[in-house]
């Protein structure tokens, strides 16, 4: 365990869990949303704005900050934090997930893997080693190791072979970590030196991988586990079986994240699985191509049946732009090509998931998850008036 880093569990509801994350900078209550600032800013919004909306941990991504504008940058600014001008806690996910994206620019090896970056050609080699020296320069407050990600459908045989490599490359992360910790890495100190580490499970949809995955990784021992691999196109069913099956088997005392999930129906079913962390594209992505999610499901504000719609988009929100903004204003602003279309809907969708979370905390805390659940279901499958 790193100083800096403590999970604790403050209240259990069926499998749910109320818990409370410290981190080098700030706590995180869990179950948390993570807002995705990949190359280190929420698209569409500023920090300003992401710490109004309440967000207690933000996402950045360590292939696209090496890359762009290099890690090294970042590090000579004082790491991520000052860099971005965010003082809350950074969690750092890999680069595994987008270099074995790139199929075509990659060449796999043990050691690591040798890709092309996706901006100019120009070519960059990452390993389980590599990745865990670009997180101790950008300073997150978790870094996560380096894996290998199968695309969905993937054979039993090809997820097999993933799964130990990234088990193999676990042990080499671990090692990187502590090294860097215990200060036997001189010429790289750590931007934040109460930096966490969080292993990944991997195994795709095959559950033997999984269980398999859960031991190797277990017993290099990481303060979070993360479970990957999943969202990728599967069945919703799938997903929530395999995090299941998997969360059940990870450390009670130890943080959960299921990495690229979801949907607002997606988190609450993972919630009841015993999942603690979460991040997703979904809120802003989708409000830059004009979606909004309400609270009876997710309306599309370019839809010509709101031109004189002067209703807020979600009349039960709380937030700037639905107490501001009507229907039809947004409708105009989209299809107008107005920048504060892109602001003002990713205003109301991170506010929506940042609000769902928090109404799922309140809930585990009262001991009516399943209620909550249950009519959360019911309100956003109804279809929007
Ligand atoms: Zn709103």
């Amino acid at each position: 365990m790193t100083a800096d880093f403590a999970f604790e569990i403050t209240a259990r509801n069926g499998r749910a869990r109320r818990g409370r994350m410290q981190l080098a900078h700030g706590v995180v209550d869990t179950p948390a949303f993570m807002p995705v600032g990949t190359r280190g800013a929420v698209k569409g919004i500023t920090m300003a704005q992401l710490n109004d909306l309440g967000a207690s941990i933000m996402l950045s991504n360590t292939y696209h900050l090496h890359v762009r504008p290099g890690d090294e940058s970042i590090a000579r600014a004082g790491g991520l934090h000052a860099f971005a001008g965010w003082t809350k806690p950074i969690l750092t996910d890999s680069g595994g997930f987008q270099v074995f994206s790139l199929s075509g620019r990659r060449k796999l090896s043990e050691e690591g893997v040798v890709f092309q970056s996706h901006l100019d050609g120009s070519d960059h080699f990452l390993s389980p080693e590599v990745a865990a020296d670009i997180q101790a320069r950008l300073g997150s407050d978790i870094a996560m190791v380096f894996d290998e990600c199968t695309a969905w459908p993937v054979t039993h045989e090809e997820a097999g072979a993933a799964m130990q490599r990234t088990l193999r490359w676990a042990r080499r992360a671990r090692d990187r970590f502590q090294a860097l910790g215990d200060g036997r890495v001189p010429d790289l100190p750590r931007a934040t030196p109460g930096q966490a580490q969080f292993g990944i499970i991997q195994g795709s949809t095959f559950k033997d991988l999984r269980d398999a995955s859960v031991a190797g990784t277990i017993a290099v021992g990481f303060e979070g586990y993360a479970i990957g691999g999943l969202s990728v196109g599967e069945p919703s069913e799938a997903m929530y079986d395999i995090a299941g099956h998997t969360a059940e088997q990870l450390p009670e005392a130890s943080p959960r994240y299921l990495m690229g999930a979801g949907t607002p129906v997606d988190l609450l079913e993972a919630v009841a699985r015993g999942i603690d962390m979460f991040d997703c594209v979904l809120p802003t992505r989708n409000a830059r191509n004009g979606q909004l999610f309400t609270r009876r499901g997710p309306i599309s504000i370019k839809n010509a049946r709101y031109a004189d719609d002067l209703a807020p988009p979600d009349p039960d929100c709380t937030c700037p732009t639905c107490r501001a903004h009507s229907r039809a204003y947004l409708r105009h602003l989209f299809q107008a090509g107005e920048m504060a279309s892109g602001i003002l809907n990713t205003v109301h969708n991170l506010h929506f998931y940042l609000d769902t979370m928090a109404g799922i905390r309140k809930a585990i805390e009262f001991g009516i998850y399943e209620e909550f659940m249950k009519a959360f279901l019911q309100t956003y499958s109804e279809a929007n008036q």
